[in-house]
């Protein structure tokens, strides 16, 4: 059995399913594996030969084996992965990770989708009772865990997202698929449908009645599964002969996705250094920069989904690094990139190589152009497609861009979604009316 400690090293471990129900510790840190598996050189030796699903099932049974029967982890894996993650080339020594291939279109497929997996075997199989999740959305995040939690059994899933203020394709993802999943559009801002979810995660009475827990990347069953793909795309690049000083260019808001490719490392793969690529919202850049971490409200750019002003897997950086800040710097150099520089990145890459870019992986391909050494081999992560930030896009090329079909689909449904102001009270009531 393999057991979780929390980052703030006050709440006692727990269990692989413990962590996954509850998310959050009850002191607020984070949930870490107590031991990080390094893979065997034999896999390393072969790994140019392997493709995605074997890869992310030695991965796996190197976190989950312990916990969860090889034959179910196997299954777990195959159904998430239901969708390539290709590694092209761009220009000489940068590629790029495509990571948007799943049912909507952003990386965040991966995690959500092993997490709803994870969470159903312990539903069915442990006699863990019905278990809600809550999750606050600014847009990709709600449609990622909806899909990836649609129809699971056992688990009904409120998706809370702030009234006008996300796009209409990302609205459509979460709003049109009834079912399990019910879409609450609550009359304020953001930070009030995240203000929302802590309040009822605090809320005594609730807690008694229904399992409440999040599908945020704090949740260990959606950030770890994203190690899975730094290994794929070290293997493709292996396969090429072309696997030396590989550095990995990380497009960042929650830090989720980058403290994934970390673990990688710390597994073994010998990735030789990491960039943190933010946009203006830099807290962590400053922190690499400085040592000091002043966490601050977010402003809106244009790679919205990195607008993060206190980004949550920090702990997890610090924990996994023993609080020292030039371990820390030694494998993750800073970043930072302005709405202008992420539209001009846009518009180059495409007129130099056809080559369409959308706001977030453009903070990665910048991070690559400028500091890529010429020894080095770089990819960076796409972690959106362009299409979802369809009028962005078109004014950085100048043309209009097809939206693939799988998007227009969710277009094309009826849209289901509850209206409640921001009060808790009325939050609440809504909740405990679904028990
Ligand atoms: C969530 C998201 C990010 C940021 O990932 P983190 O794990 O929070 O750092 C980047 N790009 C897109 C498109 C996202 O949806």
């Amino acid at each position: 059995m393999m057991n979780y400690y929390s980052s703030n090293h006050i709440a006692p471990e727990v269990s692989l399913q413990e962590a996954v129900v509850k998310g959050l510790a009850p002191d607020k840190g984070l949930y870490m594996p107590e031991k990080i598996h390094r893979l065997s050189v034999d896999f390393f030796d072969g790994i140019g030969r392997l493709g995605l699903e074997d890869i992310a099932k030695t991965v796996a049974e190197a976190f989950f084996g312990d916990d969860i029967p090889k034959e179910k982890l196997d299954t777990i894996v195959a159904h998430t992965l239901n969708f390539e993650i290709p590694l092209k080339k761009v220009e000489e020594g940068i590629y790029v990770l495509e990571l948007f291939h799943g049912p909507t279109f952003a990386f965040k497929d991966v995690g959500a989708r092993f997490m709803a997996r994870m969470l159903s075997h312990f539903v069915q199989e442990k006699r863990q009772g019905e278990v809600n999740v809550l999750v606050a959305t600014s847009g990709d995040t709600g449609s990622a865990v909806a899909n990836g939690f649609l129809g699971v059994k056992g688990i009904r899933i409120f998706v809370l997202y702030p009234k006008g203020k996300v796009s209409d394709i990302q609205e459509a993802q979460f709003t049109t698929l009834g079912q399990n999943i019910s879409a609450i559009e609550i009359d304020g801002s953001f930070d009030d449908c995240q203000r929302l979810v802590k309040e009822a995660f605090m809320d005594k009475e609730l807690n008694a009645r229904m399992n409440l827990t999040s599908a945020n990347s704090i949740n260990v069953a959606r950030f770890l599964p994203q190690s899975f793909y730094y290994f794929h795309a070290y293997a493709q690049l292996a396969k090429q002969g072309l696997a030396k000083n590989v550095v990995l260019s990380v497009p960042s808001g929650n830090l989720g996705n980058l403290t994934a490719g970390l673990f990688a490392k710390r597994m073994g793969l010998p990735l030789k250094r990491f960039i943190a690529a933010n946009n203006r919202n830099d807290v962590f850049f400053e922190y690499l920069k400085t040592g000091n971490y002043s966490p601050r409200a977010s402003v809106q750019t244009i790679a919205n989904a990195m607008d993060v002003g206190a980004p949550s897997n920090f702990a997890r950086i610090l924990d996994l690094y023993g609080n020292s800040h030039e371990a820390i710097v030694n494998d993750i150099a800073p970043a930072r990139y302005a709405d202008n520089e992420i539209r001009n990145a846009i518009r180059s890459v495409y007129e130099r190589s056809g080559y369409l870019l959308d706001p977030h992986g453009a903070c990665g391909y910048l991070a690559l152009q400028k500091q890529k050494k010429p020894d080095e081999t770089g990819i960076f992560l796409a972690t959106a497609h362009p299409a979802k930030f369809k009028e962005t896009v078109e004014k950085c090329i100048g043309k209009p861009i097809e939206i693939p079909s799988g998007l227009k689909i969710f277009m094309q449904r009826n849209k289901q979604s509850e209206a409640l102001s921001s009060a808790f009270k009325e939050f609440k009531t809504r909740l405990m009316s679904s028990i």
